[in-house]
């Protein structure tokens, strides 16, 4: 019996007939309601049936072979203002990093080069900022625009932005903006103290009205609890509209950080944040993103069974370390794993 007609055969939400899951989700649908109990039942459930449920969800919206590649630039690193515990680009900590000022828009799409000739379809650029200044703006739109003349999706990631910023790249014709929500509201102010959870929900609403792409996610391995996690995927998958990218972060412990000295990630809960972060957003591209570098092949391999479909390519991933090209090569050719074309998303505007 073919996954095809194993997915008809268990729309049906009671049961799927051969493995006796009973089947929480109806893939068809998207909600925006989802209870903590019922996103903590998904995450209880026996690991072989979750991802399962979360492998029938994902073939229904994607091509189950397929990953998201993308590439993040820091074009402006270091000496961010605020605190975030994570982060080694801010100034609060002393983590030894170099700060730079923002780089020039023609080396930005030199770099934008190189990672399209290396197969990325989404190029993102990443500012160590609290918000950019307008004067920033002109820099940051030419970029861009120079990034889209490739063919490329363009994410920006540069902090809190204000309604004309918004408005701005939306005019210029931005893809996709990233914004964390981090963790969930409860634990949030155990990591950051110089931006409200509601500052991020704020930033998140302006870029989604504006009718560019929402990627947001968070990091997993900060300290938080079990609720916690299931938290903050509940504020993400609760959301009016699903972020079309949705980056599960493993926390890369950094030196001189308040959380460089963070236990490691339990590897099959971090499986576990992939597949209910799926079910619960079936149109959303689920990226495995920071940390992977830490990953063994077979838990990234469990992560892509669990309905990831993104990663970040590239051997640096703002100022941390990332597979190397050659590496991931190896990886997707032994998984059976092809690029996925750009704007192909069944959420994207
Ligand atoms: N400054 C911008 C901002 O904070 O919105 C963008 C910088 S960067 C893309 C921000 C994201 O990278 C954070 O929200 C976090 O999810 C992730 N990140 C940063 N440092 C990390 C670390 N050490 N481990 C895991 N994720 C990290
Ligand atoms: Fe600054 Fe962003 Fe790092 Fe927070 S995550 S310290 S806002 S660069």
């Amino acid at each position: 019996m073919t996954i095809q007609t194993r997915i008809e055969e268990s729309q049906n939400p009671q049961s799927d007939p051969q493995s006796g899951v009973t089947r929480r989700t109806n893939p068809d649908e998207t909600r925006h309601d989802w209870t903590r109990a019922e996103l903590q039942a998904l995450f209880d459930l026996p690991f072989n049936d979750l991802l399962f449920e979360a492998q029938l969800v994902h073939r229904r919206w994607f091509k189950a072979n397929q990953v998201q590649m993308s590439t993040l630039l820091s074009i402006k690193t270091g000496g961010c203002p605020e605190d975030c515990g994570y982060c080694a680009q801010s100034a609060k900590f002393e983590t030894g990093l170099k700060a730079s000022k923002l780089m020039e828009v023609e080396k930005v799409l030199a770099e934008a080069r190189k990672a399209k000739e290396a197969g990325a379809t989404r190029y993102c650029m990443g500012a160590a900022w609290r918000e950019p200044k307008d004067r920033d703006m002109d820099m940051v739109c030419a970029m861009i625009e120079g990034v889209k003349e490739m063919g490329m999706e363009t994410c920006m990631t540069l902090g809190m932005l204000s309604g004309q910023q918004v408005h701005r790249l939306a005019q210029t014709g931005l893809d996709y903006y990233n914004h964390n929500v981090d963790t969930s509201e409860e634990y949030y102010p155990n990591v950051i103290s110089t931006r409200t959870y509601q500052d991020r929900l704020d930033t998140l609403e302006r870029v989604r009205n504006a009718g560019i792409n929402v990627c947001s996610g968070g990091i997993v391995g900060m300290g938080e609890s079990a609720d916690d996690r299931i938290g903050m995927l509940m504020t993400l998958a609760n959301l009016p509209e699903h972020p079309q990218s949705v980056p599960i972060n493993m926390l890369m412990p950094m030196e001189g950080t308040p959380l460089g000295r963070s236990e490691k990630v339990d590897p099959l809960d971090f499986v576990r944040m992939i597949a209910v972060a799926r079910i619960a957003m079936p149109k959303s591209v689920v990226r495995i993103a920071a940390g992977r570098e830490l990953m063994s092949e077979e838990h990234q391999a469990l992560c892509f069974m669990a309905g990831a479909n993104s990663v970040f390519v590239g051997d640096k991933l703002l100022t941390a370390k990332n597979p190397e090209e050659d590496k991931d090569r190896k990886l997707f050719a032994k998984l059976g794993i092809e690029p996925m074309p750009a704007h192909s998303c069944p959420s994207e505007k």
